[in-house]
């Protein structure tokens, strides 16, 4: 059980938190700010039985000039070398143009996409399926997990399968 994931998703959605929940140590640089982690971070989990190296990719957003044309690039060459990508969003925002931009991006992935709600511990679970709803039919999925990247919730069953799956 071992490879490599990459995790995408628009700035601000908990991308870093994510990493450093799972990793369990400070690697990738949390900010309020948008794109204060320009470049991809590699994080490991490791166990017994499982190893999965983690890459944050926050060059994936629309580019605004050639230092972001280059960024997009070098993210989306990363991609390629992966064996599972997870897509995160802001369970407190709607889908918006930074998502559909990434959207368009993953269609060109093959390897199996999880879609990762995150932040659900800012809204209720009765609106957990509303927020799903936006998103499942613009990729094919291999799973859906709502989680807080803060809090925990959720995160132990998205790692067990992620170890199933590699
Ligand atoms: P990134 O740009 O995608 O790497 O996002 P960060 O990990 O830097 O997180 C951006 C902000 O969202 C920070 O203030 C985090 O504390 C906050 N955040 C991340 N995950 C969660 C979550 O699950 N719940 C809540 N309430 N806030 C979160
Ligand atoms: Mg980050």
């Amino acid at each position: 059980h071992s490879g490599f994931v990459a995790i995408v998703g628009r700035p601000n959605v908990g991308k870093s938190t994510f990493l450093n929940r799972v990793v369990g140590q400070k690697i990738a640089i949390m900010s309020d700010k948008a794109q204060t982690t320009r470049n991809k971070i590699q994080g490991v989990y490791t166990t017994k039985e499982a190893q999965i190296v983690f890459i944050d990719t926050p060059g994936i957003h629309k580019p605004k000039d050639k230092l972001g044309d280059f960024m997009m690039e070098s993210a989306l060459s990363a991609l390629k070398e992966v064996d599972a990508v997870l897509f995160m969003v802001n369970a407190t925002e709607r889908r918006g143009a930074g998502d559909n931009f990434i959207i368009d991006q993953l269609k060109k992935v093959d390897q199996p996409i999880y879609l990762l709600i995150n932040k659900i511990d800012e809204i209720s679970p009765d609106d957990i399926m509303a927020i799903i709803d936006q998103y499942k039919s613009a990729l094919k999925f291999k799973d859906v997990y709502p989680i807080s990247a803060l809090q925990g919730n959720n995160v132990p069953e998205l790692i067990e399968a992620l170890v199933k799956e590699l």
